[in-house]
């Protein structure tokens, strides 16, 4: 794949390039998800290798396509790829996220090993991506590891994506042992006062240690797994640290490195948050308002087919965009086979509306619309190599290349 043109590498502009037409997308969603998520190529697609998973699969993705075609929900199969909420607690309180500002409005609880077997038991079958996290620390589940174990006995690729506080020796071993394929720490900052800005309550000196303990004790059970990316989110305050984040990442000698445009709900909130960087923001201003770039009002969502999410509770809702539960579609404890959800009257008529005017729901209306959000590496490498070449204005790199974080 090649991102000469920096229309193509602006953040998810590589949409500007697409049709309107959103069957198109499945494969560069696809093809994104691989390419620069922590995901593992090879182990994702040994879990797709079933005949049951491969037909779902198939079924799904042509369902996706005819819908799109013909501007009419169909639908066939179940959902390949699923998310899940552990928990949506969190011991930190970052304060874009949904759980960290305080505003979440569903119930708060953790997932019990009850309502995961009983998904399995609906899903485990045809599913053969899992995403184990949502509106919160999934470590702070006890159960964690168990979800893990019984996924991966089920031959599911199973990921997560935690804040990095709970790698003590015990969890890191158990970490490792339960067969989990591919996680993102989030760390974005290098000094504790940067990454504390967003992280609010964290602890950077912790993070990094357990990450530099998750990594040696990997190398010392001879395991290829967890792939352990680093997760940046860029924003104004730390932008000018992802040359020294990466020097951090590699020290710290994990898989991948990863930069993330971020999510905002506001012109206020874009005022603060925002990175300067234009290539590093997933929105445009078009008459003092927020627009996502890259996206057609008339494109399709491939997510409405291919994947779904449940709630620490059991409920279903559309995707991750959904942080509140506003548009729940059902239960999975009130149901006996999953399509019952997945073909029922509340997911079509979202689907339909979807299909007919994506502006006209609120979650599509600030969404970019793929499995991930992270920029393509030769998009901040490049902004790298130029910002090196320029004299240091405002990119002061001595404030943030130190290993170590300052005291506080
Ligand atoms: S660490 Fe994650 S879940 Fe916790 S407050 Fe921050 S963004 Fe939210
Ligand atoms: S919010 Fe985004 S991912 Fe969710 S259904 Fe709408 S377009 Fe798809």
């Amino acid at each position: 794949m090649h991102y000469e043109n920096p229309e193509q590498v602006a953040g998810e502009s590589y949409w500007n390039n697409s049709k309107d037409r959103g069957y198109r997308g499945l494969h560069m969603e696809i093809a994104k998800a691989i390419q620069w998520n922590e995901i593992l190529p090879g182990r994702l697609i040994r879990a797709l290798l079933r005949p049951k998973r491969l037909v779902n699969l198939i079924k799904a993705s042509a369902a996706l396509l005819v819908s799109s075609l013909i501007k009419k929900p169909v639908v066939w199969g179940i959902p390949p790829v699923l998310t899940i909420e552990p928990t949506n607690q969190c011991n930190l309180r970052c304060p874009l996220c949904t759980t960290g500002a305080g505003e979440m409005e569903r119930p708060v609880g953790r997932l019990s090993p009850e309502t995961f077997e009983h998904l399995m038991e609906l899903l485990g079958d045809y599913i053969f991506f899992l995403l184990i996290y949502h509106q919160g620390e999934p470590y702070m589940n006890k159960h964690f590891f168990d979800f893990v174990r019984l996924a991966k006995r089920k031959g599911i690729y199973v990921t997560t994506s935690t804040n990095g506080h709970f790698f003590t020796p015990a969890n890191v071993e158990k970490t490792i042992e339960s067969g989990l394929d591919s996680m993102i720490i989030s760390i974005d900052g290098v000094t504790q006062s940067s990454y504390a800005h967003y992280r609010v309550g964290g602890d950077l000196q912790r993070v990094i240690e357990g990450t530099r303990l998750l990594m040696e004790t990997r190398r010392r059970l001879g395991s290829r797994t967890p792939n352990v990316a680093i997760q940046f989110l860029v924003m104004k305050h730390n932008e000018h640290e992802i040359p020294a984040m990466k020097r951090l990442a590699e020290e710290l000698g994990v898989d991948r490195f990863l930069v993330k445009n971020i999510e905002v709900h506001s012109m206020e909130e874009a005022r603060f948050w925002l990175p300067d960087e234009e290539a590093f923001r997933r929105y445009e201003i078009r008459n003092g308002e927020l627009v996502v770039k890259g996206v057609s009002e008339k494109q399709n969502c491939p997510r409405l087919w291919l994947s779904t999410l449940m709630n620490w509770d059991g409920t279903i809702v559309p995707c991750c965009f959904d942080k509140n539960g506003k548009y729940v579609v059902g239960n999975i404890h009130s149901v006996a086979d999953f399509r019952a959800i997945w073909k029922g009257p509340q997911l079509q008529a979202f689907r339909q509306q979807h299909l007919r005017d994506r502006q006209s729901i609120d979650i599509c209306r600030n969404c970019n619309q793929g499995f991930g959000s992270f920029l393509p590496d030769r998009l901040w490498q490049r902004w790298m190599a130029r910002s090196a070449s320029q004299p240091a204005a405002s990119h002061n790199l001595e404030t943030v290349t130190q290993l170590t974080p300052e005291k506080e």
